[in-house]
């Protein structure tokens, strides 16, 4: 098991790795924001400028969880709501 500065460490990595492989420009951002750096969206991803939604189905494989093989922990977003 890897301390928790080495778990960072691999969600940082993979994060990018996930960006790099499947990531795509914000097409908002590029046509509205030409000069800025457009965000980087995975499927399902919503531009946190834009509400633009990735229109790809989500694959857990395709995010920064499935590219370093965790579970993705329940966040309060995802906990369905009593
Ligand atoms: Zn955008």
């Amino acid at each position: 098991m890897g301390d928790y500065g080495d778990q960072c460490r691999e969600l940082r990595n993979a994060k990018r790795t996930a960006r790099d492989l499947y990531g795509v420009d914000c097409p908002v951002c590029v046509e509205k924001l030409p000069k800025a750096n457009p965000s980087i969206l995975l499927p399902q991803q919503v531009c946190k400028i834009h509400k633009y939604r990735d229109p790809r189905p989500y694959d857990e494989a395709k995010t920064m969880w499935g590219v370093a093989g965790y579970e993705k922990e329940p966040t309060d977003e995802s906990r369905p709501q009593p």
